[in-house]
């Protein structure tokens, strides 16, 4: 990516409106924010223009190519799909006829230098055997982390993902 070139449309073509004389919304920046955003207001009828700096769309979700590999820049795994599926829903459309996601394990796997590996997966008693293969004594403390962290997820869900910011709502 090149943040130091002109600013340019991804497109020159509105993605959505009913007709021409449908109001004009530009967004500006094509990360997972502004896609999402561009989304909710073409399946409300506007004329959506998507601005974007750099190369191509994505920003930290960008994706790079290089010797036949692809390279993720930013997301390793989708924590929230219903908001996925609430766009496409938005468009009439199901998620599941485009995208194909699927459960994977382990998540991600962490090399260390000193050649070992610890995999991190959605299954506690897994985590506790692979936290206990690292350090014993810190299985409890992971047992403890748990339960705040759920509490925490369910406040941030409720409180940032599901509620437009304050003083800026388009629905
Ligand atoms: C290493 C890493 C791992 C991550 N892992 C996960 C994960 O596992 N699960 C998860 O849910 N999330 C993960 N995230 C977070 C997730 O990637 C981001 O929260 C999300 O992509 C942010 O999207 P955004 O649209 O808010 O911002 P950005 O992706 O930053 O998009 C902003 C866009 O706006 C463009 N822009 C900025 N200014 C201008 C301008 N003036 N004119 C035109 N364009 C402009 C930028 O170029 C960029 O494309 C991870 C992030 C990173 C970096």
């Amino acid at each position: 990516m090149d943040d130091g070139r002109a600013m340019a449309p991804l497109s020159s073509e509105p993605i959505a409106g009913p007709g021409s004389d449908a109001p004009h919304a530009v967004v500006i920046g094509s990360g997972f924010g502004g896609l999402a955003a561009a989304v909710r207001l073409g399946a409300r009828g506007y004329r959506v223009t998507i601005v974007e700096k750099c190369d191509g769309p994505g920003g930290r979700a960008a994706v790079f190519r290089q010797d036949g590999f692809v390279f993720d820049a930013g997301p390793t795994i989708v924590t929230a799909p219903f908001l996925f599926e609430e766009l496409w829903a938005l468009c009439g459309k199901k998620l599941s006829d485009d995208v194909d996601l699927r459960p994977i394990s382990p998540f991600y796997r962490i090399r260390f230098d000193d050649g070992t590996i610890f995999d991190y997966t959605g299954d506690r008693e897994a985590m506790r055997a692979e936290i206990g293969r690292f350090s014993p004594e810190d299985v409890a403390g992971y047992d403890r982390f748990m339960p705040i962290a759920s509490r925490f997820l369910k406040s941030v869900s409720s409180s940032l993902a599901m509620c437009p910011s304050a003083g800026f709502a388009i629905c």
